[in-house]
């Protein structure tokens, strides 16, 4: 990383920034008219409760004016429900209660759960889904994603950043939004793959309510740089996308088209320390269960009991009772 890098989406992009921490409404409610849609209340209802940010990804307190009931249901049934069933065993794990709670995740040989602010995790002694390294202190479970389809999380993603943005930045946007409604996905622009930078940040409540940044290339920057991102921090996860199909985006798109390549400069909220992932949400197939790997702990005394993980019964059931007291043990030292 230079210092190019580190400065760069300061140096080229202006940033929105929200913490998603108090009750709010977005949008005008005297003169409603549904973003996705264009309708206005003589054709459509405004009843429902429109979250900016899904629940199920930790946004309790801001809504929006600009979504109506049939939308909301539309996007709730296809790339939201996606969504949640893409991130479950993640919410399990960061204790990210959505509309149902938390979701506990029960499989074969594997069972998480939340209660009472800690994480309980029960496996089958004999499963390979947990793996316990003694000298390293970490213990890897292997969970299983519910099946979802990649482009539609991806869209789920876009969807809540065209819901931040200002009026004046989201009519650059028309061919964002038909993309995201068009959900058999077979609209594809295959210029770039549909990747998300991830990092999970270990700890409790590290993002204990969301946080958004939306970014859009500064006027006097150079125009073949992608015209908006979005970096959302939920949870115990940071997810940088971009957000494509901008009418601003026809510099990168002639960019691209002229075979030039072009380099990803990560935002310095992915810069965080903790695991780092390129996902490939391009695809427009379900993907059955899907393997997740977590290492939950990467050394003894790192989590703390407030922290959260409650290790007791998973040592237990191990037979690792005495690891687990010197864990503890060390943590007190
Ligand atoms: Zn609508």
């Amino acid at each position: 990383m230079t210092n190019d890098e580190a400065a760069f989406y300061s140096k080229h992009y202006r940033t929105e920034y929200f913490l998603l921490d108090r009750e709010m409404i977005l949008g005008d409610g005297d003169n409603q008219v549904c973003r996705f849609c264009g309708l206005n209340p003589t054709r459509v209802q405004f009843e429902k409760k429109a979250h900016a940010i899904p629940e199920s990804i930790g946004n309790k307190h801001v809504l929006t004016y600009y979504e109506c009931d049939m939308c909301n249901d539309f996007f709730g049934k296809t790339l939201e429900n996606d969504l949640g069933r893409y991130s479950a065993p993640l919410r399990t794990l960061s204790l990210i209660r959505g509309k149902k709670g938390i979701p506990a995740h029960n499989k074969k040989g594997i069972n998480v759960r939340a209660k009472d602010h800690m994480v309980h995790i029960k496996v089958d002694p004999d499963s390979s889904l947990v793996e316990y390294d003694k000298e390293a202190g970490e213990i890897t479970l292997t969970l299983t994603r519910l099946s979802y389809i990649p482009m539609a999380v991806y869209k789920a993603y876009v969807k809540m950043a065209l819901t931040m943005m200002d009026e004046s930045d989201f009519k650059d946007f028309p061919m964002t939004l038909d993309w995201i409604k068009e959900t058999d996905h077979l609209l594809k622009r295959p210029q770039v793959k549909l990747y998300a930078y991830t990092k999970f940040v270990e700890g409790l409540h590290v993002f204990p309510v969301p946080e958004v940044h939306l970014l859009y290339r500064q006027s006097d920057a150079p125009t073949y740089l992608p015209y908006a991102w979005l970096v959302l921090c939920t949870g115990n996860q940071v997810i940088q996308i971009m957000i494509p199909y901008s009418d601003k985006d026809e510099g990168f798109k002639n960019h691209l088209e002229q075979g030039n390549t072009w380099r990803f400069i990560p935002h310095p909220e992915l810069l965080r320390e903790g695991a780092s992932d390129r996902l490939d949400w391009s695809g427009t197939e379900k993907i059955y269960n899907e393997p997740l790997q977590l290492t939950l702990v990467s050394g003894p005394g790192q989590i703390t009991e407030e922290e959260g993980y409650d290790f007791s019964e998973l040592l237990l059931e191990l037979g690792l009772e005495e690891d687990f007291k010197k864990f503890m043990a060390s943590r007190e030292s």
